[in-house]
């Protein structure tokens, strides 16, 4: 059922607290940790602690906790003293999603091109 913890899910296993991770930031609903192969000298992963496979679902099952999320992303941003940030959600393979676990990247701390590569 959408939101029930995955086995095989790597995301609810730093949630469980299974598998360390440098969090950052935690609520009732929301972990915040570092990325293991950071893309930017700040980049923190946002994620709900209730398992949803991508943003979209997220938003369609659970919209508060995505909100939740979103809120979090700027609360990160802030004890990073970043000004300018990119909040990223990669949505399917073909965009460079690799866990299916809903997640919001927080990159910042270097000069961000637009459009992205
Ligand atoms: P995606 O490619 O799905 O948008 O993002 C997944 C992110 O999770 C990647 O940036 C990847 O570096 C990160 N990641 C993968 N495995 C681990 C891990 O075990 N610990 C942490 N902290 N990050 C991870
Ligand atoms: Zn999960």
């Amino acid at each position: 059922m959408a939101g029930e913890a995955q086995d095989d899910c790597l995301f609810c296993k730093i949630v469980a607290g299974q598998i360390p991770a440098t969090i950052v930031r935690e609520t009732e609903t929301t972990v915040a940790f570092r990325d293991i192969n950071p893309q930017a000298p700040t980049h923190i992963l946002v994620i709900p602690k209730a398992h949803h496979q991508d943003a979209a679902a997220l938003a369609a099952e659970a919209p508060q906790l995505a909100a939740d999320v979103l809120r979090e992303t700027q609360a990160v941003a802030d004890d990073e003293k970043l000004e300018s940030y990119r909040t990223v959600f990669n949505t399917g393979s073909g965009a460079g999603q690799t866990v299916w676990h809903a997640h919001a990247h927080v990159l910042g701390g270097r000069g961000l091109e637009w459009p992205p590569g």
